[in-house]
């Protein structure tokens, strides 16, 4: 095992234990660059549609000037749940400071810091036939031993007629990853993080641990 592996899988750990109720799903890696100006990463996250947990491994560099503080935000509708966790840089031993994570904002970035985001993600339920988010009103109906909710009468009707169309559920589309500098309020780093269903998955940029 290398050392490299050997501190992936330490991480793991730590990050599974950190998050205990997100199940440790699909998993993609991005790599960024920070900049001033607005920073991109270098490919997209991809993920596969249908899962019900996933973890994003954002890596990024601070450009020099950039310096300063960087809410990091999951955009995209309908909302995940998500939380966020920075790994310490054990990857890098020449590096003696690191900036600090709370409540999603980074502090004290500054020019070559390295960071290593660790995203856990928990798409809700959707409704298979109109894609709404799952919320109270929602009805259960189960077919083939496994349930489906749905938010209206029509929805299940329509489920009712096709069930074989509808089987794949999930988010799908782009999410966006963005680290907004609290004093500017610019995005200074901006990841694509795309859900595509199973039949849609190339290798754009899809990383499997
Ligand atoms: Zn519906």
């Amino acid at each position: 095992m290398s050392i490299k592996k050997t501190i992936f899988f330490i991480l793991s750990v730590a990050v599974s234990l950190v998050a205990a109720d997100y199940r440790w799903g699909d998993s993609a890696h991005s790599i960024g660059l920070i900049r001033a100006k607005g920073g991109e990463a270098r490919h997209p996250a991809t993920l596969q549609s249908g899962d019900t947990g996933y973890t994003l491994i954002a890596t990024a560099t601070v450009l020099p000037p950039y310096k300063g503080n960087a809410r990091v935000v999951l955009e995209g509708e309908p909302k995940l749940d998500y939380k966020i966790h920075l790994s310490a840089p054990v990857v890098d031993l020449k590096l003696h400071r690191k900036p600090e994570l709370r409540n999603d904002i980074l502090y004290d970035l500054q020019p070559r810091d390295r960071i290593a985001l660790w995203v856990l993600m928990k798409p809700p339920v959707l409704d298979p036939v109109c894609g709404m988010a799952y919320n109270d009103k929602f009805s259960k109906h189960t077919h083939d031993g496994k349930d489906y909710f749905f938010c209206s009468e029509h929805c299940l009707e329509t489920f009712r007629q096709a069930p074989e169309k509808y089987q794949v559920t999930g988010v799908r589309g782009k999410y966006t990853l963005a680290f907004y500098d609290t004093n500017t309020g610019k995005a200074v780093l901006s990841v694509p993080v795309i859900f595509k269903a199973k039949g849609d998955m190339h290798d754009a940029g899809r990383h499997q641990h």
